[in-house]
């Protein structure tokens, strides 16, 4: 007979987010009404919202320039166009990733050099120089998977000492901080995501920062600007265009102003988000620290991490225990993803699963991708909910096998 604690079952959607501030659709509301959509479509005097997002995102991190594009793998794709990474050149990047960063390398048709993970869940360090004298790759793209991030000031040390560029993926680090600093502010440029799984929703939506004119230049023009970037609200002057504008193509990847309509309403809420994100986190450590077989994460000194999401590792378990955990899990409403699955499910892959890129052996990585779970905690979960997930999944650790 099963007792009550078994039969606990989660009925919320770890899917759900919230819907859109009213303040979000008002301002939608009124694009859609006047119908100027397009960024450069524009009434006399008016600035538009995709360029009033770009001067609001450049003021929020304290940027030079911002632009605004249509993803977050879109602008990291035009960060390496914006350094002129050619065909074949090497780009390390951490192999604990999302998809859409061996994509980007992909995408400029230069290969990905997948560098180890530690069980912190950030880039190794030794193995980031060992890489960069083995490939002589230029640029690093450092993506702050989950919100994990290296000391920072630490890896920009080893950047320079190895002659790395960096480029900061910061798609579930946005409105954080790492070293003091908001996050994307260490390298030299930074990426973001405004997809509706990350820290402000637009459906799709991307933002790229830099302090660097040329990058900013080159990148306004890549993103589709034609001869209009002047138009643009957080850009260089139009002197620094000049020995770019013909010889850059337009690689069309704008933002609209619908879209930016809808973010700008939301950075104001970004640090109500992220406060409200560490409580939920907070309850979901809390709740899970002790349970047999379990490992947290370490919490990494000087840094203010999102807690859009949590892992947790169970490096003691073999393969099938953690894909039956997973499935009881499921089987009880809590969505859990795993890392160390086969082949790649949903959103979930891991650099093996990445076959267009060179993948090289990474034993460190595997380890801990052979037992890193992962879960959402999207902001319409309650501290309740937490426990109630926190519990379910206590319960299923305790399983024998
Ligand atoms: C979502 C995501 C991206 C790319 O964002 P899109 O807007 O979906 O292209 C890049 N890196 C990481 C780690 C992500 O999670």
């Amino acid at each position: 007979m099963k007792d009550e604690a078994e039969t606990i079952q989660f009925k919320g959607s770890f899917t759900q987010q919230e819907p859109m501030p009213d303040a979000a659709i008002t301002a939608a509301t009124a694009v859609l009404k006047h119908g100027r959509l397009h960024r450069y479509n524009l009434a006399a005097d008016e600035v538009g919202e995709a360029s009033l997002l770009e001067r609001e995102f450049a003021a929020y991190t304290g940027a030079d320039y911002a632009l605004a594009v249509t993803s977050g793998g879109y602008a990291l794709a035009t960060a390496l166009r914006a350094l002129d990474i050619a065909a074949d050149e090497p780009v390390l990047t951490n192999a604990f990733t999302l998809a859409p960063v061996p994509g980007a390398i992909a995408a400029v048709g230069a290969s990905p050099v997948f560098v180890e993970t530690t069980e912190a869940l950030v880039i190794d360090l030794d193995d980031l120089v060992a890489k960069a004298r083995e490939s002589g790759a230029k640029v690093l793209m450092l993506s702050h998977m989950r919100g994990h991030q290296p000391d920072m000031d630490k890896l920009m040390a080893v950047a320079e000492a190895h002659g790395l560029v960096v480029i900061e993926d910061c798609a579930h680090t946005m409105g954080g901080t790492a070293q003091g600093r908001i996050s994307g502010r260490h390298g030299k440029i930074a990426c973001y995501s405004t997809q509706t799984y990350k820290h402000l929703n637009s459906g799709e939506g991307g933002l790229l920062i830099t302090d660097d004119a040329d990058v900013a230049a080159r990148a306004t023009l890549l993103s589709g600007s034609y001869m209009l970037y002047e138009r643009h609200g957080a850009g260089p002057e139009a002197s620094v265009f000049e020995p770019f504008r013909d010889e850059t193509p337009n690689v069309s990847g704008r933002m609209d102003n619908l879209r930016a309509a809808i973010l700008r309403p939301q950075l104001e809420l970004l640090p109500n988000r992220v406060a409200r994100w560490a409580a939920l986190h907070d309850a979901m450590e809390d709740a899970l620290r002790g349970a047999p077989g379990l490992h947290l994460i370490d919490r990494a000194s000087g840094l203010e991490r999102v807690g859009s999401s949590f892992q947790f590792l169970m490096p003691d378990k073999r393969g099938p225990w953690i894909a039956d955990f997973v499935a009881r899990c499921a089987a009880r409403g809590v969505e859990l993803k795993w890392f160390g699955a086969e082949r790649a499910h949903g959103f979930t892959s891991t650099y093996r699963h990445w076959a267009y890129a060179d993948r090289p052996l990474l034993p460190r990585t595997d380890s801990v991708l052979a037992g890193l779970l992962d879960m959402r905690l999207p902001l319409t979960f309650t501290l309740q909910d937490c426990e109630v997930i926190a519990r379910i999944i206590r319960d299923e650790t305790c399983f024998a096998g």
